[in-house]
């Protein structure tokens, strides 16, 4: 789960992660109250949106006047917000934070997130600060410092040292970046983070060290540890299907394409929407229904495929281990006869009672389009779309 800005911040507060004094506002009204208590004489009003690139795309305003602050929060509530995250169609502006402008000398990187690779949280950092951490990574990799931290005796002194050298800190400002870095890992530990990014970290014209963004990610299987985090979600900010696919325990993900997919594993699910692309079309979504799908919920899972509009076709491909392809069959009918169904809709099926699943599916009077494997159902959905079109 995401957050935004201004609550990762009031986190980081908590946590004693140097960040500047800001207030979140909902209407001018209250973008000028919040300047008001701040007293300038610089502010900053940013757009809330769980979209990093605010500042190229106009959602980042250093104004000297509480009349500015006023103007530009009125120019940007209820703006779309378009920058390289948040795809072409944007993302309406619904929140502000307001806060005060910062003198900055240098801009920095610095990250924390779950490697993979090293089964370790690690730290990363960069003199590139402000620029997208993607392209640095690509160009001059030798510019990302990295030092992955063993849970066992969690952030150290010396670690936070290495980074602070890498970027080139000097003298107070090292004894500061080891309080900065051990705040921040605590902060990312304490609450199940999955990434902390502060892109940038500011040297001040003081010397100080000010996280002036933050993005927070957390792991969502251990929110229920966090009920202050979670309350912290914004369903503005989601998309309404991948809600609607959470409260029936799916696995879905909105994709750009056009063949809607419903398929059990995760696994059996990249494998799906891979062979689409390789017959020449796209997935419009990765949807995993899980091991036990019952017939409400391959119900649900249809509906939500088709209240896409972008949705030409559908491939059902399901392995019946635990569940049985007849009952799978009797579950796939059921939904189809429900949501009245308009598109292609071809079906794989493999294991358990395989052939009786695919008599249900023949004897069913529907226009569902059986396939005998993976290849064989790909083709005929792409096919079938098509021709429909
Ligand atoms: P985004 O990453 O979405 O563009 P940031 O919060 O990183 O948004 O802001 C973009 C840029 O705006 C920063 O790199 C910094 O130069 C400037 N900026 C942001 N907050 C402040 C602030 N409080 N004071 C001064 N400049 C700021
Ligand atoms: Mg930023």
């Amino acid at each position: 789960m995401n957050i935004h800005e201004y609550q990762a911040k009031e986190l980081f507060r908590k946590y004693g992660v140097n960040v500047p004094r800001g207030q979140v506002a909902f209407t001018a009204d209250e973008a000028v109250k919040a300047a008001e208590g701040l007293g300038g004489p610089v502010w900053v009003v940013k757009a809330q949106i769980h979209a990093g690139g605010r500042g190229k795309g106009g959602g980042v305003k250093v104004v000297k006047s509480v009349d500015e602050v006023r103007e530009k929060a009125a120019a940007m509530l209820g703006m779309t917000l378009v920058t390289h995250q948040t795809g072409p169609a944007g993302k309406e502006v619904k929140r502000l934070y307001v806060e005060d402008g910062c003198d900055i000398a240098r801009e920095l990187y610095l990250g924390m997130l779950v490697d993979r690779a090293t089964s370790r949280i690690t730290v990363m950092a960069s003199t590139e600060g402000g620029v997208e951490i993607e392209e640095v990574a690509a160009k001059t990799p030798e510019k990302i410092i990295r030092v992955a931290i063993d849970p066992v005796t969690g952030l150290m002194p010396y670690h936070a040292r290495e980074v602070a050298f890498g970027l080139g800190l000097e003298g107070k400002q090292v004894g500061a970046a080891v309080k900065f870095l051990t705040a921040m890992y605590e902060c990312f530990t304490k609450l199940d983070a999955s990434i902390v990014e502060i892109n940038p970290l500011v040297v001040t014209g003081g010397g100080e060290l000010i996280a002036l963004d933050a993005k927070m990610n957390f792991d969502d299987n251990a929110l229920y540890r966090h009920p202050d985090v979670a309350e912290m979600r914004d369903p503005d900010e989601e998309d309404p299907a991948e809600l609607e696919a959470g409260k029936y325990d799916l696995n879905y993900v909105k994709l750009d394409g056009e063949i809607g997919c419903m398929v059990n594993g995760a696994g059996l699910a990249m494998a799906t929407m891979d062979i689409i692309k390789l017959y020449g079309s796209e997935p419009a979504n990765f949807l995993d229904v899980g091991g036990g799908a019952t017939k409400e919920k391959v119900t649900a899972a249809f509906k939500i495929i088709l209240s896409d509009k972008a949705v030409k076709g559908i491939l059902v491909n399901i392995f019946g281990g635990i569940m049985r392809c007849d009952i799978i069959a009797e579950g796939v009918i059921a939904a189809a006869k429900e949501v009245d169904l308009s598109v292609p809709l071809v079906v794989r099926l493999e294991g358990t009672n395989v052939d009786l699943g695919k008599k249900i599916l023949a004897e069913s009077g529907l226009p569902i389009l059986s396939a005998d494997n993976l290849a064989d159902a790909a083709e005929k959905v792409v096919k079938a779309v098509k021709e429909a079109a």
